[in-house]
């Protein structure tokens, strides 16, 4: 299966998708975790991305798409987290996924109301320490996800293979919700 996980920062994609991704035995690709790696390593690419990172904003398109294509080689099963964020991405995606036979099945929208997120980016903030979840960094990172990644939710509806799902509760119960969406049928 081939999944793609959309919701603003705080939305529970990055919990989600790793017990997702083991549940059904397909790799979970985290665009956001791939960066801060190349960050800490102070690789080319993490020194061409660092900057955007800590301002919110998104790493240029050219930058991500070659990263994640080369990670998508030889993979036919996974759970993309925090890619496509851009149309040009969502583009790049379908082509790659075409040129494979290997469709997307599904893209999984995680609603969380904006109160509850901040709550909880609150919360990361001290318990992991994320440079990005400064309140500056948040406020701006929830603007570009309504500027720059809420369209191409738009881009899958379009093509029926949009479930939203609630992703507030408990871990467990946003879990089942997300299996159900998964496996079930998408209403058209
Ligand atoms: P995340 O962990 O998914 O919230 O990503 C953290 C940061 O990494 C984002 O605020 C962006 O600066 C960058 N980033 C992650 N994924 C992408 C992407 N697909 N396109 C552009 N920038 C990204």
């Amino acid at each position: 299966m081939r999944i793609v996980l959309f919701g603003p920062p705080g939305a529970g994609k990055g919990t989600q998708g790793l017990r997702l991704a083991g549940k059904l035995r397909i790799v979970h690709l985290a665009t956001g975790d791939m960066l801060r790696a190349e960050v800490a390593a102070a690789s080319d690419l993490g020194r061409k991305a660092r900057d955007y990172m800590d301002r919110g904003d998104l790493v240029p398109d050219d930058v991500i798409i070659g990263m994640i294509k080369s990670r998508l080689k030889d993979v036919d099963g996974m759970v993309l987290d925090g890619f496509p964020r851009t149309l040009a991405q969502a583009e790049a995606l379908d082509a790659v996924l075409d040129d494979a036979g290997l469709p997307l099945d599904r893209a999984v929208l995680f609603r969380v109301a904006q109160e509850e997120l901040v709550k909880r980016l609150v919360s990361r903030a001290v318990e992991q320490g994320r440079s990005d979840d400064t309140p500056e960094t948040v406020s701006r990172r929830m603007d570009v996800y309504r500027e720059q990644t809420a369209p191409v939710i738009d881009y899958y509806r379009s093509s029926g293979r949009v479930v939203e799902i609630d992703g507030t509760g408990s871990p467990d119960e946003v879990f089942d919700r997300l299996e159900s969406a998964v496996t079930g049928q998408v209403a058209s």
